[in-house]
């Protein structure tokens, strides 16, 4: 049925770059001999997913939506896909996003747009874009997308399902084509909180293949879902509300605060006041490290080669031609702000100023239980506005890229439209405290 559905609705949404139809059908089919045998065939056994295009599945190419990968097919599966086959996962295919995740409105794909399910004249955000319409247009029931900045929650914020980034080291990055791998972390695309709760469980936990993934216990996510929040003390950050944000969207958020008060929580205003300086931090960090993951991709080791004259001619031209002008950008930025001289002035002093974000948080949950912002300043916007002015489109994660500076998990929820599109609520939490984020949002939906 939902490969019928993808049939559908697919030429209009746009959400698949590659599908796999024969083996979804193949791991169908091995779930029901599970279940005939008597065997637990696992907790997602035959449910339909699919995979954000950075994550690495043996066997199928991998695309990161660059023509640098188009034609790659990694040799092993990245451990989250391992996880989810093992919990009995049936996989549709890959899904469409910014080039190498660089972007908030899959506009950057080298191969098409994906188009938001509400408004197909509209995007639906980024860099999960793909991730993300294909659960709102039902073509599948959850799938899996990277965050890196925003990228899991503020796409989930335009299209009105539920996104949630992590604590950074609760899941494994093996297998996920880095960008930035300080900032980086898979995480689940849901329907509800509840499903979210289910793969979260399911994906996380510690690997050895991924050195910065955490030895942390891993609670039963679904035994946290108690819709009881009395007592519960939120904080408002200040800084998160006012310049930047729509007013509509403004109101809708304060309109969900107030429902978590009926709730039964007690809410506060507080402040982070580092905040600003998140986002210009981060565009130092996120392309420096960018530069340095991206210099892989040399026509030499894998991916796009280009041929030339001599070495450096066949390495200017795969890369010439291999990459988009966003990830372009980046690669420049990045090796701008390490280079000598540079280094001091733009690098470090960005690392500095991350310790300042991270304190305020620290700070905050001294006093706070969770805190709540909006996801994104703006509801979703139409194909072309922003994709000629990359500042205005840097700023439409201005309420996400602070929580990847800190590490923290956040988790985004519909609550509420603007303009009859979705309107998302960002609750962010203490690290590897991802239970009361799932409790306040199950509390919340
Ligand atoms: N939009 C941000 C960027 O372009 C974040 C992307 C992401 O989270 N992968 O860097």
């Amino acid at each position: 049925a939902m490969l019928e559905r993808i049939e559908v609705v697919d030429g209009r949404v746009r959400a698949f770059l590659t599908r796999t139809a024969e083996q979804a059908l193949e791991q169908a089919r091995a779930v029901d001999a599970a279940r005939a045998r008597g065997e637990d065939p696992g907790i997602l056994a035959g449910v339909p997913m699919a995979l954000k295009d950075n994550l690495c599945t043996e066997g199928v190419r991998t695309t990161c939506a660059s023509r640098m990968l188009a034609e790659w097919i990694p040799p092993y599966d990245a451990t989250v896909v391992n996880r989810l086959k093992k919990a009995g996962a049936v996989i549709l295919g890959k899904l469409n996003m910014d080039e190498f995740a660089m972007g908030s409105s899959t506009e950057n794909s080298s191969f098409f747009p994906t188009r938001n399910p509400w408004d197909l004249e509209r995007v639906p955000g980024g860099s999960s874009g793909g991730s993300v319409a294909a659960v709102a247009a039902g073509e599948a029931y959850y799938t899996l997308g990277s965050d890196t900045g925003g990228s899991i929650r503020q796409p989930a914020s335009f299209c009105g399902v539920v996104g949630m980034k992590p604590t950074y080291g609760r899941v494994s990055r093996y297998g996920l084509v880095a960008f930035a791998s300080s900032l980086d972390q898979i995480g689940p695309v849901t329907r509800d909180v509840t499903d979210c709760a289910l793969v979260l469980g399911v994906i996380a936990g510690h690997d050895p293949l991924d050195s910065t993934s955490a030895d942390v216990p891993v609670p039963d996510y679904r035994a946290t879902l108690w819709p009881d929040i009395k007592g519960l003390k939120i904080g408002i950050p200040r800084e998160y509300f006012g310049t930047g944000i729509e007013p509509e969207v403004e109101n809708v958020v304060r309109r969900a605060i107030n429902k978590l008060e009926e709730l039964g929580a007690v809410c506060e205003e507080t402040s982070l006041p580092h905040t600003e300086y998140a986002l210009p931090a981060y565009y130092l960090v996120a392309p420096a490290e960018a530069s340095s993951n991206l210099a892989r991709y040399d026509g030499v080791g894998f991916g796009l080669r280009v041929p030339g004259r001599d070495i450096v001619e066949m390495y200017m031209n795969t890369r010439s031609q291999g990459f988009g002008p966003e990830v372009k950008r980046r690669i420049m930025l990045g090796t701008y702000a390490l280079s000598s001289g540079y280094y001091d002035a733009c690098y470090l002093k960005a690392l500095k100023v991350r310790t300042l974000i991270l304190k305020d948080f620290e700070n905050a949950f001294t006093k706070y239980d969770v805190l709540a912002t909006p996801t994104s300043p703006t509801v979703a916007f139409r194909l072309g506005e922003k994709a000629g002015d990359p500042l205005a489109m840097y700023l439409s994660d201005l309420c996400t890229i602070p929580i990847n500076m800190a590490g923290l998990p956040a988790i985004s929820l519909p609550c509420g439209f603007s303009q009859g599109l979705p309107v998302g609520l960002q609750l962010i939490g203490k690290a590897f405290d991802e239970a009361t984020l799932l409790r306040v949002a199950y509390a919340f939906e």
